[in-house]
Order: structure tokens, then C-alpha cells, then sequence
């Protein structure tokens, strides 16, 4: 098994950040806005911290780029917000101070490199905010490839009716889900074209985040009859991963055409998908590039498919 270490020490970490999202979600968080306008909540910034804490420790020369920093906490009015944020990561790692929990967060500040993590904290803040659903992803991408991918979804059900799961792949060594709360893996396998009843596409729930009326377009060229199932987060990467949909689509929003992609946002969940036999690239058939910067600044939309469909896909989007 290669990556021993970083797996144990990823995975239990990002186990400690689901309980602390579900905490404070509990609890009725309350979003703040960034400077970009997009929200985030003491969750993003406390999950970022214990995550951050543990791979600096483990592994102190990897970079991390992560999403959040630790700058909007640090105004002399966010003060209360600063003593929320260290409430719950005492309650997972005991003792901690706001001083230590800013500096931890801002571990995340890290620049791409040889090799080095990225996270998103709480991807799907929106459906955070909802109650439905959001992730927390993780990857460790080392000579331009991811290697690992960690998804945590506290919100996600599957087939077999368990709440909470955590998907976990490999580079060349496949991938599982796994209860959050504890329990047996289950290998992931994408779904085949003859799968009906799975044979189904998943897209954003926020429309501007994709191009709807594009992206059902696209699904029907392809065959698939049902309406898409609509998901927040890198859920939808687990979701095909587990042969529960054939394709996801995010195609550019006609609202925001030069959008660019954050690889915090699909390096974990492209693994994932890939290690389960399906297919990631952007629109135009390129593979996804989470090497160069933290923007995928050579890539437009993403197409995720079980791998069977995905030349069909390329080709109705040509
Ligand atoms: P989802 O839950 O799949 O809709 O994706 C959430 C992510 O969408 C957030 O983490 C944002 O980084 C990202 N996002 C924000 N604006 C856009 C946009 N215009 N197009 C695509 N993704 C976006
Ligand atoms: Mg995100």
C-alpha cells in the first residue's frame, strides 16, 4: 500500500472536521461574506484548522493551498467570531487558543508545488447553509498528478441507507466509501450504461454555478431521459463514483463565462471518480490541470462521466 501515512493521517483528520461541521451545523451557523462575496462560516475556518494542524505535524515541508485564511477573523471586530471558531476545534483537539487557531488556519496559505495538499474546508458552503449537502475535500498531488483524494460528506445517504460517508482513493490502488460513523468499505465502481434506473446526471444546485438548460441538453444527447438530480458540493463526485449516476456536468455559466475552477474544488473528487473506473476532463476533453496554480486557469467547465460516455459527451459538446 503506498501512502500509508499520509491516508491514516489525512482520513483521520478530515473525520475530526466532519464532526465539527455537524456541530456547528447544529447549532444554526450563520455565514459571513468574503471579500469575492461568497460566504463562509465558522465551520470553513474551523475545519480548515484541525485539518491544516494535522498535516502541518505529520508532514511539515508539504505545502498546503487550501481555500480560507485566517484574515477576515483577524479585524478587530471579528473577535466573538474568532472565540466561536476556537469553541468548537477545542472541542476536538482541547486547549487550543485563538491565537494558535488562526496560525493554523493560515497553514492553508501554502503555493502549489512538487508536492503539496489541497483542501477545501467546507466545499458546498451554500448547501451547508441549507442543510443539504456540502464536502470536505482533500487531495495530495505530488509531479503534477493527484495521488490521493479524501471526500467527506456528513450529509450524504447511501444506497444501503447509512448517513455520513467518506470516500477515499489511490492513485492505481481503486477506492471506497466508508460510513464516517465507522463500518465495512465498500469498493467504488462506476455505474454501466445498461444500469437504467442509475443511469441518471447530477449538476449544481445553484444555477449560476453551471449552465443548466446546456448541461441538460447535453445529458439528453447522450441518453439519459431523467431530469438531473441536482447536489451541492463534491457530493456529486461520490455520487458517480458509487454507480449512483452515469455523468456530472459544470459547464461555464452564461452569467460568468471566464470563470475559473479552484483545484480545492475537484482534485479530491476527480480521483475519486477516476479510481472507480470513470473519466474527468474539462469540456474540451483536456485533462483537469491541478499542478500549475491554484486556479485551473487552462481548463473550461468539467465533465465527469463513468468513462463510457464520455467521448459522446465531448462530442454533443462540440
Ligand atoms: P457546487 O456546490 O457544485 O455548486 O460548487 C460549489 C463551488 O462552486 C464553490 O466552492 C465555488 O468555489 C464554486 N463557484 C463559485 N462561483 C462559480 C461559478 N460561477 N461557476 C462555477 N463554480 C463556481
Ligand atoms: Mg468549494
Amino acid at each position: 500500500m503506498t501512502y500509508e501515512q499520509e491516508q491514516k493521517v489525512a482520513i483521520d483528520t478530515v473525520i475530526s472536521a466532519a464532526k465539527l461541521c455537524q456541530q456547528v451545523r447544529q447549532d444554526i451557523p450563520q455565514a459571513m461574506e468574503k471579500t469575492d462575496k461568497s460566504p463562509v462560516t465558522v465551520a470553513d475556518l474551523g475545519s480548515q484548522a484541525i485539518i491544516c494542524k494535522a498535516l502541518h505535524e505529520a508532514f511539515p515541508n508539504d505545502p498546503i493551498v487550501a481555500e480560507e485564511d485566517a484574515k477576515i477573523l483577524r479585524q478587530e471586530d471579528q473577535i466573538s467570531t474568532q472565540e466561536k471558531v476556537t469553541h468548537y476545534v477545542n472541542q476536538i483537539i482541547p486547549h487550543s487558543s485563538s491565537e494558535q487557531v488562526l496560525d493554523w488556519i493560515d497553514y492553508g496559505n501554502g503555493q502549489v508545488s512538487s508536492r503539496f495538499w489541497t483542501l477545501d474546508p467546507i466545499d458546498g458552503t451554500k448547501g451547508f447553509l441549507r442543510q443539504d449537502q456540502y464536502a470536505i475535500a482533500l487531495a495530495l498531488i505530488e509531479d503534477g498528478e493527484v495521488k490521493l483524494g479524501i471526500l467527506g460528506c456528513p450529509a450524504l445517504t447511501s444506497a444501503s441507507g447509512e448517513t455520513g460517508l467518506l470516500f477515499v482513493a489511490v492513485r492505481g490502488e481503486g477506492g471506497y466509501k466508508i460510513p464516517l460513523a465507522g463500518g465495512s468499505k465498500t469498493p467504488l465502481q462506476v455505474v454501466s450504461n445498461d444500469d437504467l434506473s442509475r443511469f441518471r446526471f447530477v449538476e449544481s444546485v445553484e444555477a449560476s454555478h453551471g449552465d443548466q438548460e446546456r448541461q441538460n441538453a447535453i445529458a439528453q444527447a447522450v441518453g439519459i431521459t431523467t431530469p438531473s438530480v441536482r447536489v451541492d458540493s463534491q457530493a456529486k463526485y461520490g455520487i458517480v463514483a458509487s454507480g449512483e449516476a452515469a455523468l456530472y456536468l459544470r459547464l461555464p455559466s452564461p452569467k460568468y463565462p471566464n470563470y475559473q475552477e479552484n483545484i480545492w474544488d475537484h482534485a479530491a473528487g476527480a480521483i475519486i471518480v477516476e479510481e472507480a473506473g470513470g473519466k474527468v476532463t474539462d469540456m474540451y476533453g483536456k485533462p483537469l490541470d491541478f499542478a500549475s496554480h491554484s486556479k485551473m486557469k487552462d481548463n473550461k467547465g468539467v465533465v465527469v462521466s463513468n468513462g463510457t460516455i464520455h467521448d459522446a459527451v465531448l462530442k454533443a459538446l462540440n
